[in-house]
């Protein structure tokens, strides 16, 4: 064999294996197709993180104002603001090169695919390794309605050397809302269509309604019920007709409707990998694909699609295969955050999903920040523990407000130890803070599961 170990794309997971196989003396290489560091750097959460706090600045000059400070704000840089953010990739991208070369991980340049168990075609040379990692990620679906060739995807948002004015953004997930929330915090006029009756399905009630109504608050024209039945070019941009009978006019339109695992031209089905009816590719708990040599992780699993995760798999991959320590990554209690404005941070379980389990407690508060009492903004932090009633454990702790993923993660320690209710109690706040709320909840509401069953 010419390699322990080779690993299918150089994003969070692939990077973070080969890296950590190489530490541990494993020969590794890895090929990558188009740029170091993957969707999450280049594409996804670090320069949508920065289009996300520069858009804060608009809420926050505004703001200042009420504290006394006299400022003129002139207007916003599109272009100023991409070469900066560029730049910051750049710099990402070339650090993940070297981190990979620092650790004397060979480096392929090109798209590689599977010719068996062991063996991978890469610019038509055939490389041989004990085992083969997929960590190819996922890319962005293209609606199929007439005219979705007219949309603009996800990566396109870095593309774009200046600011559409008018914005259509379609889809109710964790992109659609964060690029509704971006453009809109950097000055476009948003309209955000969503199929179904509640945009973050899957994410708390009282989260997806709190988020709801601060988006609108902020501005954006935010519609449930409302999908885009097609698009036209007009003179000066698209129409886009939707299902709830409007039509609108807009520069740019964003198809944000999910992410499916990029699996194409790998050879899976050469190799003998087995994918699922979305084409993922089907791991067991140890990210064993149905080839035994042959590993995957990340969202090419589409198991759930963070990079934290992503990274967390692929080091604990490493540590199994070449550092003499197998583990798995546990799913559980994984926290997440949606760089809305106002941010979501959430753990654990909803707790629609919590009451199924059993009776729950809910404890929940909301009230409008120090900082918005000065300013007037119509703004109100929303806190939640979702408490198992039986054995006064945690089950979820949710979120929306600023600072709201930040607070969530230390609260993710906490849930990830299996904390109580009373553990929570007995932890002193930090005053004046938003965060103090989650040991000082007192306010029970009642399970409405219970109330009817009562
Ligand atoms: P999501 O799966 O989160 O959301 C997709 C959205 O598009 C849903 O609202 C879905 O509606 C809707 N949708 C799906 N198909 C259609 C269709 N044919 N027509 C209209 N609407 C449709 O995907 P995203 O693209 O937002 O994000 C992909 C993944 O990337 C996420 O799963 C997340 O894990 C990750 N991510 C994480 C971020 C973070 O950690 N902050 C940020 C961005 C992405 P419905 O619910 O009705 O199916």
């Amino acid at each position: 064999m010419d390699f322990d170990l080779f690993v299918i794309g150089g994003g969070s997971a692939g990077v973070r294996c080969a890296r950590i196989s190489a530490g541990h003396g494993a020969r590794v290489a890895i090929a990558e197709s188009r740029h170091w560091g993957g969707t999450c750097v280049n594409v996804g959460c670090v320069p949508k993180k920065i289009m996300v706090q520069a858009a804060e600045y608009r809420g926050a000059f505004e703001d200042a104002r009420a504290f006394g400070w006299d400022l003129e704000v002139r207007g916003h840089d599109w272009a100023k603001l991409k070469a900066r953010r560029d730049a910051e990739v750049a710099r990402l991208s070339t650090l993940y090169r070297h981190l990979l070369e620092g650790a004397g991980v060979t480096l392929f340049e090109g798209h590689a695919a599977l010719i068996d168990a062991h063996t991978v075609e890469i610019g038509g040379r055939r490389v041989t390794a004990r085992f083969i990692v997929i960590a190819t990620g996922g890319e962005p679906v293209r609606p199929t309605i007439p005219g979705a060739e007219h949309c603009l995807l996800s990566d396109d948002l870095f593309a774009l050397p200046e600011k559409p004015k008018r914005v259509v953004v379609l889809g109710g997930g964790y992109i659609a809302c964060e690029f509704a929330a971006l453009l809109n915090g950097l000055g476009a006029e948003v309209h955000q269509l969503y199929r179904g009756p509640l945009f973050l399905r899957g994410f708390d009630r009282d989260l997806r309604d709190a988020l709801a109504e601060e988006m609108r608050a902020e501005g954006i024209d935010l519609r449930f019920d409302a999908d885009a039945e097609r698009i036209e070019r007009t003179r000066d941009g698209f129409l886009v007709v939707s299902s709830d009978g409007r039509a609108i006019e807009a520069d740019a339109v964003f198809a944000t409707i999910g992410r499916r695992p990029n699996v194409a031209g790998l050879g899976l089905e050469r190799a003998g990998v087995q994918v699922s009816a979305k084409g993922a590719i089907v791991v067991d708990e140890a990210m064993r694909t149905s080839v035994p040599s042959i590993y995957a992780l990340g969202d090419v699993t589409d198991r759930l699609n963070l990079t934290p995760v992503a990274t967390a798999q692929g080091h604990a991959l490493a540590d199994t295969l070449f550092g003499g320590r197998p583990r798995r990554v546990s799913l559980e209690n994984v926290p997440t955050a949606i760089f809305t404005i106002p941010p979501i941070g959430t753990v654990g379980l909803a707790e629609e999903e919590a009451a199924k389990r059993g009776p729950v407690d809910v404890y929940l508060a909301r009230f409008r920040p120090l900082r918005h009492t000065i300013t007037g903004r119509q703004r109100r932090t929303l806190m939640k523990l979702v408490v198992e009633r039986a054995s006064g454990r945690v089950l979820g702790a949710h979120m929306l407000g600023e600072d709201a993923p930040e607070i969530i993660q230390g609260i993710a320690i906490a849930l990830v130890m299996g904390a109580t209710k009373a553990d929570f109690d007995r932890t002193i706040g930090v005053h004046p803070t938003a965060a103090e709320e989650f040991v000082t909840m007192r306010t029970r509401r009642p399970d409405p599961l219970a109330e009817a069953a009562d």
